[in-house]
């Protein structure tokens, strides 16, 4: 009787950096497979676990400021002295195919999208605590003091625009964070928004048919 739409959900996922989003995001992407993470681009320089093409595609200053200039990215922001973009392309082709797509990515950036895309879904990661965000960010070991510094002030500032998006969650357990964020995305698909038709198939078109004319009797309202 209903069909929804088959266009996948664009859902924008940001956190203050330590707050454990990479983990959340790879846990969800384990548990649902109609999942795809857009893989953004970056002009920071490679860390030791980073993988060309699969957690950025790295580019210097010029080349990502070319590409601005080309329109190739659906926002881009520049964060802690460094660019970070959505290229615009495979985003539309995924939700065309009805997957739902992630976008892992800042705040600025996040609410370029929400200009642009006001119907897609907005979700924030908290971490439980401050001391917490400090420990995570230190124990990762992979930046200076004074880019630990740097982030640590960024996180702080972030986590007070978190009234900018529809919906948040607290990192207390990755496990638990994940499935919140899946139940969040299934009930976003149950919104009546997200109803492309109201419609009747032949028999309900009959039953239907017999209701305006007021026939109710048992027999004209059998469906087999
Ligand atoms: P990191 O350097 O720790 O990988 O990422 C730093 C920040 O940049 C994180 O908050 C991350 O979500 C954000 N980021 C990653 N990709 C993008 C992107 O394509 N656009 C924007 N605006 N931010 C991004």
């Amino acid at each position: 009787m209903i069909k929804t739409k088959k266009q996948g959900l664009l859902i924008v996922i940001s956190a203050p950096s330590g707050a454990g989003k990479g983990t959340i995001i790879n846990k969800m992407l384990e548990k649902n497979n109609n999942l795809w993470l857009s893989v953004s681009a970056t002009s920071r320089p490679m860390r030791t676990n980073d993988i060309e093409g699969k957690t950025y595609y790295f580019y210097t200053k010029e080349e990502f400021e070319n590409k601005i200039k080309e329109n190739y990215f659906l926002e881009y922001a520049s964060y802690a002295d460094n660019y970070y973009g959505t290229p615009k392309k495979y985003i539309q082709e995924h939700l065309n195919n009805g997957e739902d797509v992630i976008l892992e990515i800042e705040i600025q950036g996040a609410m370029q999208v929400k200009k642009l895309i006001p119907e897609a879904l907005f979700v924030f990661i908290m971490p439980p605590s401050l001391k917490e965000l400090k420990k995570r960010l230190v124990s990762r070991g992979t930046d200076t003091k004074e880019k630990i510094l740097e982030r640590f002030k960024i996180a702080y500032q972030e986590m007070n625009e978190v009234t900018k998006y529809n919906y948040v969650v607290v990192n207390d357990e990755i496990e638990i964070a994940a499935d919140k964020i899946l139940s969040i995305i299934k009930s976003e698909k149950c919104r009546v928004d997200r109803i492309e038709e109201v419609f009747l198939n032949t028999e309900e078109e009959y039953m239907h048919e017999m209701l305006i004319d007021k026939d109710l009797d048992n027999n004209s309202l059998e469906i087999n």
